[in-house]
């Protein structure tokens, strides 16, 4: 692909103008594009799902692994070029749409079926994840290219700088695991921030259960809200001091000492 400031010529010969609003920074390093195949290790057994497949950097090798693909893309350009490229196999489909407003449950009904991928637009990144995680048991695992930064966050632990809400509510559905960065070099146009993939893992036994997912999620974000509070001044408004008293919790803590552990015990007190 021959670049042109932004303007990219596809392998068809048109041209196409990244758009910064899409978060588009397509792969262009043929190494990496084989290494994120290789950990991802597609196979005509799998039905693959691929959040913006853009020009088709990963598409094209997840195609002739033989896996079912559907690939979903919110520009109407590259949904349409990547139609024509596998117009004639109908193991690929393409749905021009938002991944933030795609209902994954259309696309399969069998637990543990879907193998989510795709270099997603950091702009959403975290959005993406927390969509995708409300249909948690359908996915087999996800792999994503993202900022490394907000891997870090994912995989980082109790009482680390990072750790926060990301952290607690993808430990809290999946195992996370960083596989390798990829430097800004393999990108056209450059991102300004080094990326890294990641690879999740949707629990098949919860480590930490709790009565109500969405009540810990609350829990979480009220409590990481004020960062700088204690843990009994920012819970004030979802729950009587007296209750989390009760708890084998120190509530003059603050927010990022608490183990995931401590926060479904919160959660379970309120909903339970
Ligand atoms: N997979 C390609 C690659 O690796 O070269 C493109 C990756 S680019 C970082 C992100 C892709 O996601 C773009 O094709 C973009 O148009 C698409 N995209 C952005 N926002 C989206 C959304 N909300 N839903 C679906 N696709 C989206």
């Amino acid at each position: 692909m021959k670049q042109e400031n932004s303007v990219i010529r596809l392998p068809n010969g048109l041209k196409h103008q990244a758009r910064k609003r899409f978060g588009q920074n397509f792969l262009h390093d043929q190494q990496i594009i084989e290494r994120i195949i290789k950990v991802i290790s597609p196979s005509q057994e799998n039905h693959i799902v691929e959040i913006g497949p853009g020009h088709g950097a990963l598409t094209k090798p997840l195609f002739e692994s033989g896996a079912d693909l559907d690939c979903i893309e919110i520009d109407k350009d590259l949904a349409e070029f990547i139609d024509n490229q596998f117009v004639n196999h109908s193991r690929v489909r393409v749905y021009q749409s938002d991944i933030l407003k795609f209902d994954l449950s259309i696309l399969s009904n069998k637990d543990r079926n879907l193998r989510v991928v795709g270099n997603l637009p950091y702009n959403i990144s975290t959005p993406v994840i927390f969509h995708l995680l409300k249909n948690h048991e359908l996915i087999e695992d996800m792999t994503f290219m993202l900022q490394l930064e907000v891997i870090q966050r994912m995989a980082s632990s109790v009482g680390q700088k990072n750790y926060g809400r990301l952290s607690l509510m993808t430990q809290y559905y999946c195992k996370v695991e960083h596989l390798f960065n990829v430097p800004s070099s393999s990108f056209i146009p450059k991102p300004k921030v080094v990326s890294a993939i990641v690879r999740l893992t949707p629990h098949q036994t919860f480590p930490v259960k709790v009565i109500d997912p969405n009540c810990l999620q609350i829990v979480i974000r009220t409590a990481f809200n004020q960062r700088r509070k204690t843990l009994k001044n920012s819970l004030k408004a979802i729950m009587p001091t007296s209750a989390l008293d009760k708890l084998p919790i120190d509530a003059s803590l603050r927010p990022e000492s608490l183990s995931l552990k401590d926060y479904a015990m919160i959660s379970d007190a309120i909903s339970g």
